[in-house]
């Protein structure tokens, strides 16, 4: 992982000022990170019976269909609002750098559903909490939580379900 973490790109200042962003692109660009990083993630789920991944709009969508892929899941896309074609449910929330929303079409997940969602990162934590509250109203059998990358300084974590099983695969 090691390997995965130095082809993670630190920008000063962006995108306000005093802000370190963990650019991902330069990592998802490098074809033996994604290859550790797609082997790395379906490690953690393959057996557990996962039917769905829901990857949340847009770098959560890289990482989210490999992961898909790998463990021969569904993928569903939590997406910006008024994206979506069709009937959706939705959650407002509070995010690092201001408020967003977020939308998942309403027939997306079922209750026979073992659920992944899946993001690039984890900040504050308001992105994830949103959509697990989302998908958690459609209830599915059981909803995991993950992640490629952890800011541990701004903990997330505490801003996620007590009770959600959440993993990481590089925390800084
Ligand atoms: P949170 O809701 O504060 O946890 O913010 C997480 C969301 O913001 C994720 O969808 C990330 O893609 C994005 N994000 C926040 N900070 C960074 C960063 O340093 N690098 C990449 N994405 C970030």
């Amino acid at each position: 992982m090691e390997y995965v973490k130095s082809k993670i790109r630190d920008v000063y200042d962006f995108p306000k000022a005093g802000v370190i962003f963990r650019d991902l692109t330069t990592m998802f660009k490098d074809p033996r990170a994604m290859h550790i990083v797609g082997w790395d993630l379906a490690q953690l789920y393959r057996a557990k019976g996962v039917t769905k991944v829901v990857g949340i709009e847009s770098r959560g969508f890289i990482g989210g269909s490999i992961l898909a892929y790998e463990i021969g899941a569904g993928f569903v896309p939590a997406r910006k609002p008024g994206k979506l074609p069709a009937d959706t449910v939705s959650a407002k929330f509070e995010k690092e750098y201001g408020f967003d929303e977020i939308e998942i079409h309403r027939d997306a997940i079922t209750p026979d559903d073992v659920v992944v969602i899946h993001d690039d990162l984890l900040a504050t934590g308001g992105t994830m909490a949103a959509c697990y509250e989302l998908v958690k109203k459609m209830n599915p059998r059981k909803v995991y939580i993950n992640f490629i990358v952890e800011l541990s300084a701004l903990n997330g974590r505490e801003n996620l379900p007590a009770d959600a099983e959440v993993t990481s695969l590089i925390v800084y």
